[in-house]
């Protein structure tokens, strides 16, 4: 039997989880993420967590075939480096480091990518050949996986529909623009919009769970959300509002690539049909009754452990290659 480790790193938390031949996750670890020892301490920690994973279980290390990592950083396709604004890693060519450490092939990738590969192949994307994926959390991305194949295009850019210019938002990215959709398409942006209705003096539900100004900066998407089912007009029009210059960009990527299916992962797609109920609408009026009467826009079906999944998944599909 061989084994194989998925690793989905966050700026906050790494979790590990061993799988077996047939792709069960057997076990899983979960740790704060090293930050303050460098680049050479963060990878001691990753490998340090996958020896623990084949210890715990009495697993040699001889029986481990790869390992697949997804983190929120840009892949330089041409070289094999990472670079990640959060983690001590600059043009870090991860995978052939740690590849060092462990002896074993390593897949590095994104996590957006992983975590709609993992969707694509264990989750709600299984069975579909064309899966377009799209996480809405802190921030947002997408990935599309054709054929078992992450669609990762010329120098490996694919995907960042985050940063799409949005006319009318004068939001400033992390990236450096202003106006991208994921600051108001994320569960930053939603708790944002919140914020600044109820600092322009917006009623209802949420300005008397959140009085302004002393409760400024509490407010979270998760809370927009509870304000839209207990039916607040405020609440529901922020998510009405995402929905649409969600559409905005979805739209044309669903034209474009003609996905089998759409799935939306990340902690806002929590908000089911609060997000999705405007989302189908304000996608399917844009598009042509050809792609509108196949349209499937759903949510994930694995939760926190899709890149896990994904990333372990990964490494083994380039095993088999
Ligand atoms: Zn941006």
């Amino acid at each position: 039997m061989t084994y194989t480790i998925g690793i989905d790193v966050g700026g906050t938390n790494v979790v590990a989880g061993l799988f077996d031949g047939d792709g069960v996750l057997l076990a899983k670890l979960k740790t704060p993420t090293e930050k303050s020892s460098g680049t050479e301490g963060f990878l001691d920690q990753l490998a340090g967590l996958a020896r623990k994973l084949l210890s715990e279980r009495g697993i040699a290390e001889g029986s481990l075939a790869a390992v697949g990592i997804g983190l929120p950083g840009f892949m330089n396709e041409k070289d094999g480096t990472v670079t990640a604004a959060n983690l001590p890693l600059s043009g870090t060519p991860v995978a052939q480091l740690l590849s060092r450490k462990l002896g074993v092939p390593v897949a590095v990738q994104n996590d957006v990518r992983m975590i709609v590969y993992g969707e694509t192949i264990r989750g709600a994307g299984a069975g579909y050949r064309h899966v377009l994926g799209l996480t809405l959390g802190t921030g947002m991305s997408a990935a599309f996986v054709t054929d078992g194949r992450i669609h990762t295009g010329a120098e490996g850019l694919a995907g960042e529909i985050g940063h799409v210019i949005m006319d009318g938002v004068q939001y400033t990215c992390g990236c450096g623009m202003t106006g991208c959709l994921e600051t108001i398409a994320s569960a930053t942006g939603i708790a944002r919009q919140a914020q600044d209705g109820l600092a322009a003096g917006r009623g209802g539900l949420l300005a008397e769970r959140f009085p302004y100004p002393s409760s400024r900066g509490e407010l979270t998407a998760r809370d927009v959300w509870q304000a839209a089912v207990d039916g607040d007009d405020f609440a529901l029009s922020i998510y009405r509002y995402t929905a649409e210059k969600l559409a905005l960009a979805l739209a044309p990527a669903v034209i474009l690539l003609s996905p089998d299916v759409v799935i939306v992962g990340g902690g806002v797609a929590a908000a089911g049909d609060i997000l999705f109920g405007p989302l189908r609408e304000e996608v399917s009026r844009r598009v042509h009754p050809l792609y509108r009467e196949r349209l499937r826009i759903v949510p994930g079906s694995l939760d926190d452990d899709a890149g896990l999944i994904g990333s372990a998944a990964y490494a083994q599909s380039l095993q088999s290659r």
